[in-house]
């Protein structure tokens, strides 16, 4: 039986460590997490950038944002900055991983300019948080919204390390 075992020791030696992550995934998004995303936009001002953590599962080929967090009441809001209340988000963070196993995958932000791609600030804050070995992302997600009052438009946005490629972002209805 030796024989064997050695074999299958160099199969073992042959194969991917980890799965590819693809590049381009398809993102998904509950109509809650797309609900809370338009209630925050409703309720703060549109001159102000707003956001939140998205929580959900990242499973390679798509990603699925199942929640969708509100800046929370210590977030700094200015014309072209962002920055959530982290006591507020990590609440919800535990929150949602004990109702789901939901994870952190990324951040929503307000761009009030209309602009939809993340602005070089946006993406090297991206990058600080790839490169912090304690969070374990391998890829973060970005969906940058903006609103005229009646209309909504959303991208989403892949960040690896050093490039962020734009997906398709789809409604996901549960029903
Ligand atoms: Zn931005």
């Amino acid at each position: 039986m030796a024989a064997d075992s050695e074999a299958e020791t160099e199969l073992r030696y042959m194969q991917p460590v980890e799965p590819p992550i693809p590049l381009s995934p398809a993102v998904t998004i509950s109509v809650q997490a797309f609900e809370a995303i338009r209630e925050e936009l409703q309720t703060e001002s549109p001159e102000l950038e707003t956001g939140g953590i998205l929580l959900g599962h990242d499973e390679g080929a798509v990603i699925s944002v199942l929640h969708a967090g509100a800046g929370g009441p210590h977030a700094v809001r200015q014309t072209r900055h962002f920055l959530r209340d982290l006591a507020f988000s990590q609440l919800l963070a535990l929150d949602k991983w004990y109702l789901d196993s939901s994870e952190w995958i990324g951040e929503w932000h307000s761009h009030p300019s209309g602009e939809l791609i993340p602005s070089p600030t946006d993406f090297r804050s991206y990058l600080t948080h790839l490169a912090d070995e304690e969070l374990r992302f391998s890829r973060f997600i970005s969906i940058i919204v903006c609103t005229d009052g009646e209309s909504f438009r959303a991208a989403a946005w892949v960040v690896a390390s050093t490039v962020a490629i734009e997906v398709p972002l789809v409604l996901h209805n549960e029903e």
